[in-house]
């Protein structure tokens, strides 16, 4: 009887304060969480690894890259992204992070990863922000894949660097020394996939994986949520 009335109650509840989808605003079901079905089934998929791959060209010694979602302006994929950044809503992380995570195990390159490092964010950043959304993404993967994290293996000392109207080799100085290994003992002799949310240009996550090769990852693969078109 106890679950009836709570039943009934749960119902009541959806019906006077229905959650609503963080892709498209339309209240969920009860099946349905954070994101509905719908905006499921239809995140725009990014199929286009020649890209990816030009993108970081000569620029560092990548096994695989790997991206998930395209990132249009007014799009899907910016939505939902803009809701897990900046308004707290830490559950998208870990559904797109497990969808990623779960299309990653079926591609030909999983088989030799051995560990996973979500991109830190500045201390600073991360305190501000309550969480790393990229170590988010990262548990998804992790629980889709059953692959570890290494989640305090690599620091990020300065917060960010701007690209803007500089030189490849100008811009690689400004990005130099913004990362430093802490734990290279975790790092030592295996294949690393490094996280991120959303890739621009890359030179964030060039620094990063530079200075896990430099530190002694044998291996460096990078996984993109999201490739700005
Ligand atoms: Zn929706």
């Amino acid at each position: 009887m106890y679950s009836l009335y709570k039943t009934l109650l749960g119902d009541l509840a959806d019906v006077l304060f229905p959650a609503s989808c963080a892709g498209c605003n339309r209240a969920l079901v009860r099946s349905e969480e954070v994101i509905c079905t719908n905006c499921l089934t239809r995140l725009p998929r990014f199929d286009d690894s020649q890209e990816l791959e030009n993108r970081l060209a000569g620029r560092l010694p990548v096994a695989a890259i790997a991206g998930y979602l395209k990132y249009e302006t007014g799009g899907l994929t910016q939505r939902l992204l803009h809701r897990l950044k900046y308004r707290g809503q830490r559950q998208i992380g870990l559904i797109l992070g497990t969808q990623f995570g779960a299309w990653l195990r079926q591609q030909p390159f999983w088989q030799e990863v051995e560990a996973i490092i979500p991109l830190p964010l500045h201390p600073t950043k991360e305190k501000k922000r309550g969480y790393n959304q990229s170590a988010l993404l990262t548990q998804g993967i992790s629980d889709a894949t059953g692959l570890p994290v290494l989640n305090d293996v690599v620091q990020r000392l300065r917060p960010s660097a701007s690209q803007t109207r500089k030189s490849r080799e100008e811009r690689w100085h400004n990005v130099a020394g913004i990362f430093a290994v802490k734990d290279t003992a975790a790092i030592a002799g295996r294949h690393v996939l490094l996280v991120d949310d959303v890739l621009t240009t890359g030179a964030t996550l060039e620094a990063c994986g530079q200075t896990l090769l430099e530190a002694g990852a044998e291996k460096l693969s990078l996984a993109v949520l999201a490739v700005a078109m």
